[in-house]
């Protein structure tokens, strides 16, 4: 599961997908709990973008604080195997 899958409605609508980030526009959204927020026109009833695949820039790029740790995480891990697990690792990823 990527970050953003386990990401909340709420984060979403407070960080990345409160409003189409090319002309401003937001339109009313229905919360799981039936409550009313307003967000992104793209952002779906499962919270996810329905145009992913086109996205605009400024979405691609976006990074939250979340994201950017989870990320920081993941180097470190990588930089703490031991090389010669890398390669094995690298070896075995190229031959599939
Ligand atoms: S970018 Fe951050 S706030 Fe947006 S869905 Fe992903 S983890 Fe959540
Ligand atoms: S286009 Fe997609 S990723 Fe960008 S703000 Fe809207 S719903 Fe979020």
């Amino acid at each position: 599961m990527s970050i953003c899958e386990g990401c909340e409605i709420d984060e979403k609508l407070l960080l990345c997908c409160p409003r189409f980030p090319l002309t401003g526009e937001q339109v009313d959204y229905k919360l799981p709990d039936g409550g009313k927020s307003r967000a992104c026109l793209y952002l779906d009833a499962d919270g996810r973008c329905s145009i992913y695949e086109k996205r605009p820039m400024g979405c691609r790029m976006f990074e939250c604080d979340r994201m950017s740790s989870a990320k920081r995480d993941m180097r470190l891990n990588e930089e703490s195997l031991p090389l010669c697990l890398r390669m094995m690792r690298d070896e075995t990823w190229s031959g599939g």
